[in-house]
């Protein structure tokens, strides 16, 4: 029979992840009401606690209640000890967010960008970031998570290809773990946001939930058991290249009739300007010539609401092929919570209810009286949100894995920089100390 025994900094370690875990789970605790819940010495709670204290994940409130004896001292978490950056971009827009440990937004800011390229996006997104935190104590920020479009290979940081965009290859995470010297994650956008929406979101509390992204492209992320699912080359979620249209139009993925090309953001313009001009509308008062063309998914959103025909029959059109994929992922899925999100979603609010009607109607009954279908929380924040929370999910904050949502302990979807340790690099930010059993 082995005797396992366990190195004595690791226990450490685990030992101050458990307090941490405790006291960030509790309203208010007290040194003595840790020992009890723990078992661990009062000594031992006691020195925890005080380098809590000093680091600044833990506060006190004041004295408690006492039957008899000496009042015992009641401590607080303190979520605004770390902040974790959060940054979305695609090939217009970028967006960043600091949160604190809570998913508390601090600061927030965005810019528009035409990027020629996927490494000026990158750039971009960088240049956002850097202006975000240039006034931080060394040590504050715990890392960065980026959202992106496309296929990630979260392990390597690179998006293996965008087909929407025409990007292949781009490296996104060593670029901003050499620029800003701190672990960096990488996830698709869609799934950042579901991870978002389950973390602090319209999922909060939900064990299995689907978020579907309708923007330039529409994809799916996945959380079960609490877990963002990840497919074993970490392209899962592709919903929209899901054949609706056998003999469709073609995708700028090679294959026909794919989701997208008649449900995404740029497909709902084309096919409107298409029957606008079909119809000769595009020479109405309402409609010049030069409007059909400038039309953009908030103008929609305004026209929408006003009854044209031709506008409700494309959107009616779109619900519905959103509505069998989204009834698809029910049946397949049967999760308690659907989440519509995506600047699509945004600007078209009333799609909404017109694909909950397609879920209702198409999917099992059981699977989809069970589920709850929404717009998503955190809006146009999900996505940085979301991969400011996955970032937090993956590396260690007080010395031992820190995990919002995700149980596992692992280190695979961080990056980290390459460059030694110098001025400048992250004092705060400690590395995952795995668990090693000694026999
Ligand atoms: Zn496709």
């Amino acid at each position: 029979m082995h005797r396992l025994r366990v190195d004595a900094r690791i226990a450490g370690e685990l030992n101050r992840a458990m307090v941490f875990e405790l006291v960030r789970a509790r309203e208010v605790v007290s040194r003595i009401g840790l020992a009890r819940e723990t078992g661990l010495s009062k000594a031992t709670i006691s020195q925890i606690v005080d380098s809590f204290i000093q680091e600044g994940f833990i506060q006190t409130v004041g004295p408690g209640e006492s039957e008899k004896g000496r009042r015992p001292m009641l401590l607080r978490f303190s979520p605004g000890a770390r902040w974790a950056a959060g940054v979305e971009f695609s090939d217009t827009t970028c967006g960043a967010v600091l949160i604190d440990l809570d998913g508390a937004v601090i600061r927030s800011a965005s810019s528009s960008i035409r990027a020629p390229s996927a490494r000026g996006a990158v750039e971009a997104a960088t240049a956002l970031v850097s202006e975000l935190i240039a006034d931080l104590a060394p040590g504050k920020l715990v890392g960065i998570g980026i959202g992106t479009p496309g296929l990630v290979d979260s392990r390597r940081g690179i998006i293996q290809m965008a087909p929407d965009l025409g990007w292949t290859d781009v490296p996104v995470g060593a670029p901003f773990a050499d620029q800003f010297g701190l672990p960096i994650t990488c996830l698709n956008r869609a799934k950042a946001a579901a991870f978002g929406e389950a973390w602090c979101g319209a999922g909060d509390g939900v064990d299995n939930l689907v978020y579907l992204s309708v923007s330039t492209g529409v994809s799916a992320g996945m959380v079960i058991g609490q877990r963002l699912y990840r497919g074993v080359s970490m392209s899962e979620g592709e919903v929209g290249h899901v054949t609706v249209l056998p003999d469709g139009p073609l995708c700028a993925c090679g294959n026909r009739g794919c989701l997208q090309t008649v449900a995404a953001g740029p497909a709902i313009l084309a096919r409107i300007r298409e029957e606008l001009r079909k119809n000769g509308r595009a020479g109405a008062p309402e409609w010049s010539a030069g409007t059909v063309d400038l039309l953009s998914l908030e103008m929609l959103g305004e026209v929408a609401n006003e009854g044209d025909q031709i506008i409700a029959g494309v959107l009616d059109e779109a619900a519905e092929y959103l509505g069998i994929a989204a009834a698809n992922l029910v049946n397949t899925l049967n999760p308690g919570m659907l989440i519509l999100g995506g600047a699509v979603i945004r600007a078209l609010p009333g799609l909404v209810p017109r694909v909950e009607a397609v879920i209702r109607r198409r999917a099992l009954s059981v699977p989809a009286a069970a589920v709850k279908v929404v717009p998503s929380a955190l809006g146009r924040t999900a996505v940085p949100i979301g991969a400011a929370a996955f970032l937090l999910s993956q590396v260690s904050v007080v010395g031992a894995s820190f995990h919002p949502a995700d149980g596992h302990l692992s280190t695979t979807h961080v990056i980290e920089p390459a460059r030694s340790e110098g001025p400048g690099s992250p004092r705060g930010a400690g590395r995952f100390v795995g668990l090693s059993i000694i026999e």
